[in-house]
């Protein structure tokens, strides 16, 4: 059998030829500002009985939307000095606007509406599934304040609220860490913590420390104030508890994140112990926070974009035959933008271009295993919007707590082949400790997050937290996180972190350990089931942006996710890696 040869670049010229210049995408932008008026029409006249047409008439315009707003990031990330398609990118963000302000419109609309009324809504055939999402909506209206007042907050939040945010960045830009005569910036200072050279990253740690420390009474009033404004807006509508919000955006019950973060306690002495390898490995009492990171050894073994291709093809092919088909169309059809050139963003994304059903992958591939591993990641999210095919658009917008399931589960299927298929010893302990990196960083590192943001949101609520009480703070959840493993923490850790400080999501943190873990879960039922399993992980994926979690892992896995076991299989997983670990460095 002949074998295909998969070309690096990505086919945007089906969705509209020419580029950020297309005269087609020009044509497609102006039906949806006419799309967008008509739909303006039917939203101020709105009654419940049209509730079909409205939302058949969103459907075909929030397709439109993301499909132009797909094409414009890809042609953007592609080529950053693309000034046309930035420009693009404005228009298309002004679109998105006009429709969040118009069905803000209607879901004001919804709480007019009598419960009894609204039940019977989904009686009919066509509704019925959508009665999760539009409840949701519905609900969420209530709990807030009048359209008026929560108009007046959106105003205000542009200077009183995102600001704060938006300062802080402006003070990260500004910031420079010196290092042997050279002025780096933070991206470029947080490299060096990867460094194989201890002395490098001491160095670099200390020198960090100092650079954040001299704009520390700044950020914490940034930090202090952004939290103020959520603090006051969750006091007005009644919401009592920080959490609140968070756990809604991730449909997920409280109990539930508790029982999660208990089990991972419950395994920390296991990573514990790898904490405690890792520092006789390097020579170390204990290991400091600026090692936790650094690399063991080198994995030197590079794969050609087709053989990382082909290695993938044929990992998949063990899991199930809809991935693996779907994932050589991918290939075959250059849905994936990998070439190694000057010229694209860094990083990856996948994006889905809804109009037409198809995603598209942005990477840059220069054959490592760690890019073998990112592209089987991203292929996992275009499988993810696969599987969601025919659902309609409402349904299909999943939180960040599942946003990575399919991705994290098809990452897995590779990176545990390429610990069983390593050349060398050294290659083995390479790949197998990038596993484990992963682990530590969303079971102690994230968990430290958790507990800072959860106990500084406390104190915060009896007044201003000041810098010093910050590092403080900082340093105790880190300590707790670490399971006191660690012989320097980073106190200012509150400050170096940008998550704290994104004003669009709050708690920047938990959703990814629960991302992880639930993936690991599924990973371990799929592991004992065998290829049987992917019908089941396709409905499961079907479902995920239409039910709470909770309803989710019982309908499809069979689960109770507020109780230990599932949590617990999926820790066990992880545990294996450091066990593994633990044998292949006893010498
Ligand atoms: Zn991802």
């Amino acid at each position: 059998m002949a074998v295909t040869t998969y070309v690096d670049t990505w086919d945007l010229e089906v969705f509209f030829k020419g580029g950020s210049e297309s005269e087609e995408f020009q044509t497609y932008l102006e039906g949806i500002h006419t799309d967008l008026n008509e739909f303006e029409t039917t939203i101020s006249n709105f009654n419940i009985e049209q509730l079909e047409e409205v939302l058949d008439q969103h459907e075909s315009i929030i397709k439109k939307i993301s499909q132009s707003s797909a094409f414009v990031s890809c042609l953007f990330a592609a080529n950053v000095t693309d000034k046309k398609a930035q420009q693009l990118q404005g228009k298309v963000a002004a679109s998105y606007a006009k429709l969040q302000g118009l069905l803000s419109q209607l879901d004001e609309q919804f709480t007019q509406v009598a419960d009894e009324d609204w039940n019977n809504l989904f009686s009919a055939i066509t509704l019925a599934p959508l009665q999760y999402v539009l409840t949701e909506r519905r609900r969420r209206a209530t709990e807030k304040l009048s359209a008026t007042e929560e108009k007046l907050i959106t105003s205000l939040s542009v200077d009183g609220y995102h600001a704060w945010g938006n300062l802080y960045n402006s003070i990260v830009g500004r910031i420079k860490v010196p290092f042997e005569g050279e002025e780096l910036s933070v991206g470029q200072a947080h490299n060096k913590f990867s460094s194989g050279d201890r002395h490098v990253r001491k160095t670099v740690f200390e020198n960090w420390q100092e650079a954040w420390r001299k704009e520390a009474d700044t950020i914490a009033s940034s930090l202090n104030h952004l939290a103020g404004f959520r603090l006051s807006v969750y006091e007005k509508r009644g919401w009592d508890s920080v959490l609140k919000e968070p756990l809604d955006n991730n449909r997920m019950k409280e109990e539930t994140l508790n029982t999660m973060w208990q089990v991972i306690t419950d395994y920390k002495e296991v990573f514990s112990e790898y904490l405690q390898r890792k520092a006789k490995l390097l020579g170390l009492e204990k290991l400091s926070f600026y090692d936790v990171g650094a690399p063991l050894s080198q994995n030197e073994t590079k794969l050609s974009y087709q053989e990382g291709a082909e290695f993938i093809l044929e990992q998949f092919a063990k899991f199930g035959p809809e991935l693996t088909k779907f994932t050589q169309k991918a290939f075959e059809d250059r849905w994936i933008e990998a070439e190694d050139r000057p010229g694209k963003r860094p990083g990856g994304f996948c994006t889905s271009f809804k109009d037409s059903g198809q995603s598209r992958i942005f990477m840059t591939y220069s054959g490592t295993m760690s890019n073998v591993s990112t592209l089987a990641h991203e292929l996992g999210h275009a499988f993810h919007q696969h599987a969601m095919a025919g659902v309609p658009v409402l349904n299909s917008l999943y939180a960040s707590n599942v946003a990575e399931t399919a991705s994290t589960f098809a990452e897995m299927i590779v990176a545990d082949a390429a610990v069983k298929n390593a050349k060398t010893e050294e290659e083995k302990l390479a790949l197998l400790e990038d596993k484990i990196q992963r682990s530590v960083a969303f079971y102690m590192n994230i968990y430290a997050r958790f507990l800072f943001e959860t106990r500084f949101y406390e104190e915060r609520k009896k007044g201003l937290v000041s810098a010093e009480r910050l590092d403080e703070l900082m340093v105790e959840a880190q300590k707790e996180a670490f399971n006191d493993q660690l012989a320097e923490y980073e106190p200012t850790f509150w400050a170096s972190k940008m998550h704290f400080f994104i004003t669009q999501v709050p708690f920047y943190n938990f959703p990814y350990t629960f991302g992880y873990l639930f993936s690991l879960g599924i990973y371990a039922q799929a592991l004992e089931e065998g290829t049987a399993y992917e019908e089941k992980y396709i409905a499961l994926l079907k479902d995920t942006a239409s039910m709470t979690v909770e309803d989710l892992a019982a309908k499809h896995l069979g689960v109770d996710l507020t109780q230990r076991d599932f949590w617990e299989k999926a820790v066990q997983l992880s545990a294996q890696d450091v066990e593994e670990f633990l044998r292949l460095t006893d010498k």
